[in-house]
Formats: C-alpha cells, structure tokens, sequence
C-alpha cells in the first residue's frame, strides 16, 4: 500500500493515470535469504532491498536492521525516501533495506559476515551504482565500512566513518535537521524563540539524541527523553550535552517516568524519533503539545493523523523533518564521486539551505491551499518525480 493517498492528492494536481501507476510500484524489489554458519549455528535473515524510484537518480535509503523488518515496511520506506529526496531537491530516487534479524544476537564478527554476505547477494545492484545504502535503525556507520571494504567504491555507499571517506557532520546530520525544522516550526507557526519553548524527544538512537542535543544547545529545554529502556524526566530541562556518553537512558542517575506517557507530556513541541506508528488514534487524541515534529519515519498512523489534523494541531512531516541526513549522504556521495574534502560547516550549510527551501515551499503551499503540512509536503513532492518522469520520457 502505497504511502500516499492519491485521491487527496489529485484533487490538487493533474497526476495522471500513469504517473499514479509508477508511483504505486516499487521499481525493484529484490529477495534473499542471508544464511550463514557461525560458530556451529546457523543464521538466516529474510532481506529485502526495494527500490521504489530511480527516475530522478540513484536510489538512496538506509538498511534497517531489526527482527520486525518485512518486506511491506521496506516497501514503505523505499517509496518515502523517493519524496524526501524530490522534496529537498536532490538528485536520488527511493530505496531502502530491510534485514530481519535481531542485532542483539549477533556478535561483532558474525554481523560483519552477515553484512559481507548482504553484499556479496545484492553486489549487483550496489557496484553499478542503482542503489547507495546508508545507516538506518540498526546499523551503523561500521557497517558502512564492511560494505565499502567489499567493493572498494567510494560512492557506493554513505554514512561511512570519516577517516574512511565519511563525511564530517553526517553522523549528526538527521538530528541537525530535525533540530533545524523543529526551530523553524517554533519561530514560524508558534511564534517563540526556541529558547522559550520545552520540547519532549521518544528515542535516544542516532536520531533523537543529536536532535535533542542540538536543540538543548539553542537553549530550548528538553523537560523527557525515552528509549527502549524507559524515560527520563526534568520540569528544568535535562542535561542532554552530559547524557550524550550514555548508550542508553537506564545507564543514566536520573529521575524516570513511563516510557508510555512521553508523546503525551504537557511541552510546547512532541518529536517522535524511534519507531514507525508510535502516533496512533489514542496517542493523537491525547497529545498536548502544539506542535508535532516527524523525526522517525512514518511515527503516525493515518488515524492518528486524520485527530491531529481534526484538533489542528501541525505536524512537520518525516519527508521533511528528517531529510538532513540524505541531504548530508548526497554531499557525502559527491564528495566520494570528485575526490574532493568537505567541511563539517559545507555540511551543516548545505542541510540548512535545503531544508530552509524546502520548509518555505511547504509553509507557501499550506497557507495558499489550507491544507496540513504532510499533503503540501506530498504534492510539492509528488510534482517534482512527476516531472522528472516527463523530463526522462517515462510517461
Ligand atoms: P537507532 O537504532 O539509532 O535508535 C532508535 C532508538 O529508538 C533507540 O534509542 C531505541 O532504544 C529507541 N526505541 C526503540 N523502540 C522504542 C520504543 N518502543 N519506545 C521508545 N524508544 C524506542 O535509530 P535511528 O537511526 O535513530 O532512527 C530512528 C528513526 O529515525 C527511524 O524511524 C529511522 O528510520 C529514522 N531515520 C533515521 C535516519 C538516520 O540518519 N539514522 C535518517 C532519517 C530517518
């Protein structure tokens, strides 16, 4: 099912019939069963690696690797990561991976074999350049490394550690942008400084950490953070610089509540930034904050969405709250493809100069149509691969 609902979408734009066709199919989608013998045992992972549109470049997505993955999820994924990249006007198409193991099972040897072996099945398609993974829930720039050590291209593959051709900034990058788009809702639609606004983070990965982190240091308070080891708490604003050590909250000598409560929490801003339909119908109809920030990917059930946009509340949409980290992956890709060097600042700038273009289009669309800022977000997007369709002869 696609991600879109195209009867909304046509009613403000001619999308035709076979444009809408393209857009409800993934371009490929590849299967295989990763096995292999590990200290006696055997490890198998259903993989997947789907690619939702390449018709405005490679496609770009991250590989997730979770014992939920499944095909329909990376499905899902793939086809947002064709908007993100239309919306913030990079030249990528969608892609994503998915590896359906529990990484908590895995040693660090035998990850790496799995990884190697997720090359050597999918090789094809990732020497030639179709499809640039990165890091997703799950994996790491290490991971990245493993890839890049199998094919020795640079440009294959993104979010690798910078001393091996990563790009300084990226490993903060998503956050930096959540953080950015965060500051931009507040200053815009709430009308405060972010230094006058308390904000509530679900997740302390990759994503949550360095967003809760960047807005901490712009003076916002950050009152709760959770993970999967429960929630931490502080009405004055949590020490986010001091915690950033931690790998998880329960390491950590703070005061706790219910990971449950955290989306509900009375703050000016809620970002969820861990898992997929974290904003069901019940979650939505309770959510007091005024402002909602997408950090994760699809974090909102179309439920949870049709309650949040009945009590008009706004909602920055993932495709484009969180796209700082494909936009850092392309500077990252093109450094790989020129030889050239990139400056964390080239990097921080480059994620605020997309982001800023790309957040105004959608703020103009918003107020000219009186629509929520995911359907602007869509519609900009969806006419940007349209185009590219027509300007490549597919349709
Ligand atoms: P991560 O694996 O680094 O972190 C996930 C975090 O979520 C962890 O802190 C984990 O404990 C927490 N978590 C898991 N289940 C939870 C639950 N039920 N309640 C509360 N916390 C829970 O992953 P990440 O890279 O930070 O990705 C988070 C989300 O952001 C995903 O949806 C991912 O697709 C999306 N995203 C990531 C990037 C990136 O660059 N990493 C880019 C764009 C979007």
């Amino acid at each position: 099912m696609s991600v879109l609902d195209f009867s909304k979408i046509s009613k403000h734009m001619e999308l035709g019939r076979d444009a809408e066709y393209m857009l409800r199919k993934s371009g490929q989608e590849h299967y295989a069963n990763l096995s292999l013998k590990w200290d006696g045992k055997l490890i198998c992972a259903d993989t997947y690696v789907v690619l939702h549109s390449q018709v405005r470049g490679p496609a770009k997505g991250g590989i997730r690797m979770s014992g939920k993955v499944t095909l329909e999820e990376t499905r899902r994924l793939s086809e947002l990561m064709t908007y993100k990249c239309a919306l913030a006007k990079i030249p990528f198409g969608g892609g994503k991976s998915g590896i359906c193991i529990d990484p908590a099972t895995l040693t660090p040897e035998s990850r790496r074999a799995l990884i190697k072996e997720y090359v050597h099945v999918f090789g094809p398609i990732i020497n030639n350049g179709s499809y640039v993974p990165a890091p997703d829930m799950g994996t790491t720039p290490y991971d990245m490394a493993t890839i890049y050590g199998c094919t020795h291209i640079p440009e294959c593959v993104t979010g690798k550690p910078p001393r091996i051709g990563g790009l300084p900034g990226r490993v903060e990058a998503t956050g930096y942008g959540v953080a950015s788009t965060a500051k931009m809702a507040i200053e815009g639609i709430l009308g405060k400084a972010v230094s006058d606004t308390s904000v509530v983070v679900q997740g302390f990965g990759n994503v949550g950490r360095w967003t809760a982190n960047f807005l901490h240091e712009w003076g916002a308070r950050v009152i709760a953070i959770s993970d999967i080891t429960g929630a931490v708490y502080s009405e004055g604003g949590l020490p986010v610089d001091k915690m950033m050590s931690a790998k998880t909250l329960e390491e950590l000598d703070l005061p706790r509540i219910s990971a449950d409560e955290i989306l509900t929490l009375p703050a000016d801003v809620v970002i969820p930034a861990a898992v997929e339909d974290a904003i069901d119908a019940n979650v939505a109809a309770n959510i007091k904050a005024k402002v909602v920030i997408e950090a994760a990917n699809d974090p909102t059930t179309v439920e949870g969405q049709a309650i949040l946009a009945e009590r008009a509340i706004p909602v920055i949409p993932d495709i484009l709250a969180n796209s700082g980290g494909v936009i850092a992956s392309y500077i990252e890709w093109r450094q790989a493809k020129s030889g050239s060097l990139t400056d964390k600042s080239e990097t921080y700038n480059a994620i605020l100069r997309q982001l800023s273009n790309a957040y105004a289009d959608v703020s103009d669309v918003v107020q000219q149509k009186n629509i929520t800022h995911r359907l602007a977000a869509q519609i900009l997007a969806v006419e940007e691969v349209v185009q590219s369709m027509f300007d490549r002869g597919w349709i």
